[in-house]
């Protein structure tokens, strides 16, 4: 077998953001309306600062409004509630994002659970999880696990019926929605944890992988079935080789399971450009169910 086909994350990321952008041109001529986000974010968190800044740049080149509300980290909760409670109220605002994690004092599962389900950009709402969790149209997916299927469909089309699918990780952001849409697709699906008894074996026995840990290049090459689509979430940095630097890894050992996979995702350019594109697609399917509108081709049913 030779190496496995490298799944170009960050060309499709622009490719799908270059459709939106279409989409956002269409309901803007169709029907006037410009699909807007409300973003919020509490303190002064650089990482935080960084990622929110590269989600208001990227709607406004796709024609989108960034509604943007940068609040001090002293903001209370109340506080916080009330600016929801507005942006909910608000018909120019289709999506709403709170840019996570909240400072301590405020208790985030409050906060979430405030936001309108329909205008819940991140799909972290329990009525957008419940919707997911029983199979019914409507519900907003989480960014990251949608990017993963898109990609996933892109290698091996939409039928992934019989395949077995092992997801490492269940969190509610990314492992348990992934393993949800892997379900709805007709996948025998294995949700994995840090209790699981023999990861390796569980991992040989997929056809497709998703690692999503936050542990340095923990899936080996020998873990991997031959031929297998392996999707790497992890975003983890560790030292480099030159004094002083740091760079970007992911959950699985790429070079290891290069030689074995049949298609994977590289860190960088893999997973992580899929994140932001499918916000900006959340939020045009928002602002098109909002107007009555056909919703985009990749939007979730
Ligand atoms: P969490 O820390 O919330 O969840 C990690 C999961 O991994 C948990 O379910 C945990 O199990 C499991 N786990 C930890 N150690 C092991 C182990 N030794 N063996 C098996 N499972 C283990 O992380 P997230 O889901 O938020 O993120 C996961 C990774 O994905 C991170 O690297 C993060 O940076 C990255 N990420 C990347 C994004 C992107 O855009 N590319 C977006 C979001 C996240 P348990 O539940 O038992 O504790």
């Amino acid at each position: 077998m030779g190496e496995a086909r490298i799944i170009d994350g960050k060309g499709f990321a622009a490719g799908l953001r270059a459709r939106v952008g279409e989409g956002v041109a269409a309901l803007k001529a169709g029907h006037g309306v410009t699909p807007g986000l409300g973003v919020v974010l509490v303190g002064d968190d650089p990482a935080s600062q960084v990622y929110v800044r590269s989600k208001e740049k990227a709607l406004v080149e796709l024609g989108m409004n960034s509604i943007d509300h940068h609040l001090p980290a002293t903001t209370t909760q109340a506080e916080l509630l009330a600016l929801i409670d507005a942006l909910n109220a608000d018909p120019a605002v289709h999506g709403i994002l709170v840019q996570l994690p909240l400072p301590r004092a405020i208790d985030t599962q409050a906060v979430l659970g405030r936001i309108a389900p329909a205008k819940d950009a991140d799909g972290f709402h329990v009525v957008n999880a419940g919707l997911l969790a029983t199979g019914q149209a409507g519900a907003t997916i989480p960014c990251t696990p949608w990017g993963c299927m898109l990609l996933i469909r892109d290698v091996l089309g939409r039928d992934l019926s019989g395949r077995r699918a092992l997801v490492i990780g269940r969190s509610n952001i990314v492992g348990k929605p992934m393993g949800q849409l892997l379900l709805q697709a007709d996948c025998t699906v294995t949700m994995a944890h840090s209790r699981t008894r023999d990861l390796a074996d569980e991992c040989r026995r997929a056809d497709i992988l998703v690692a999503a840990v936050g542990r340095p290049e923990m899936v080996r090459g020998d873990w991997i079935k031959p031929g297998a689509v392996v999707i790497d979430v992890g975003m983890n940095r560790i030292p480099a080789d030159q004094p002083g630097k740091t760079r970007l890894v992911g959950d699985v050992a790429f070079d290891e399971a290069r030689a074995v996979a049949g298609a994977i995702t590289p860190v960088p350019g893999g997973v992580g450009p899929m994140t932001i594109a499918c916000l900006m697609l959340n939020t045009l399917t928002a602002a098109c169910r909002a107007a009555g509108a056909p919703l985009p081709a990749e939007a979730a049913p």
